[in-house]
């Protein structure tokens, strides 16, 4: 048997043609379109690359696109500032700000800054506690989580009763993914268990696993005798292992050993490709959710 790949690129392809023609619709409606400001504070290769995509996509989507660039020595105040001329900005409907930032920079009192209702990364408290309690109340599930859930459920696996083992409790996926399918609701409905280092016998609650979702950072952590034959495995992971010396790109692997884990799976997200496309695909969704939400459509 081999399992079906679901593929990021191609849901993600999906996903933003959705979003191309609801927001021509938007546009008809009201003659406005979804706002997003990314704040980039220096110059680091990563982030530059991050945002460069990020703005290409909201582009692509039809989006009002602010590129905020600030230098790497600008005051905490400063920033702060910036922040609060975009929180009263109606055009604009999302705001983000590429992390990490410069040391003289407090992260949390920035995040915290940010207008949770143009919070569209997810990741203010209030957004928090949102997602905690589900239902109507969630405005801006976290994107890689949200990328996962909605593989997921496109992939059309069944979520209702299913065994979830998360692997992984950071904050940014193991935690919000775990909560996010435990929910009441299509696809969620799972009874959750979540695994970490001091987990007593990793290999047997991932055995259990229905859906079996990886967030550790740890190259092929995953081995194939730890999948139940059909399951549904997600490989969050993103490791590099060595450079390619033909590209002198680096070499990218998840945290599952895909080449064996795909004689057993039901379905498998490759490493790159899988859940990787997807979280920008879903920082434009909730964008697109946050102007709906202020246009009143
Ligand atoms: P993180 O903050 O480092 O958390 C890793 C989690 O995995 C921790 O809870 C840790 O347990 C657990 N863990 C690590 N080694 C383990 C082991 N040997 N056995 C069991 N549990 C183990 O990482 P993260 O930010 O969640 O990211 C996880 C991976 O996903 C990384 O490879 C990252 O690059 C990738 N990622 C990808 C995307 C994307 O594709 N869009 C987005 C975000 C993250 P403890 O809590 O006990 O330390």
């Amino acid at each position: 048997m081999s399992a079906e790949i679901i593929s990021g690129i191609e849901i993600r392809k999906t996903i933003l043609a959705e979003i191309k023609e609801e927001v021509a619709e938007i546009k008809q409606k009201t003659g406005k379109v979804p706002g997003l400001v990314t704040i980039l504070v220096g110059k680091s290769p990563a982030s530059v690359s991050y945002v460069t995509l990020k703005v290409k996509t909201a582009l692509e989507c039809g989006f009002h696109e602010v590129q905020d660039n600030q230098p790497e020595d600008i005051s905490e105040k400063e920033l702060l500032g910036i922040i609060d001329k975009y929180n009263s900005d109606p055009a604009i409907h999302g705001i983000l700000v590429q992390l990490p930032l410069p040391k003289q920079i407090d992260e949390k009192k920035v995040l915290m800054a940010i207008n949770p209702d143009k919070d569209v990364d997810g990741f203010h408290p209030i957004n928090v506690g949102r997602l905690m309690i589900g239902g109507d109340t969630v405005l801006f599930p976290p994107c890689t989580p949200a990328g996962i859930q909605e593989m997921i459920i496109r992939s059309g696996t069944e979520t209702s009763g299913a065994e979830v083992v998360v692997v992984g409790r950071s904050n940014i996926v193991g935690k919000p993914i775990a909560m996010m399918m435990a929910q009441k609701g299509d696809g969620a409905n799972a009874t959750v268990t979540i695994v970490h280092t001091r987990t007593k016998d990793l290999a047997a609650h991932c055995k259990r696993a229905d859906i079996l979702i990886v967030a550790a950072g740890v190259a092929n952590l995953v081995k194939p005798e730890w999948i139940k034959p059909g399951a549904t495995v997600i490989d969050v992971g993103v490791n590099r292992v060595g450079i390619n010396q033909e590209t002198g790109k680096a070499i990218l692997k998840g945290d599952v050993d895909f080449d064996a884990a795909r004689k057993i799976a039901g379905k498998i997200t490759p490493v790159p490709g899988g859940v990787g496309p997807m979280t920008i695909a879903m920082l434009m969704k909730n964008t697109l959710r946050s102007a709906k939400r202020a246009l009143g459509v």
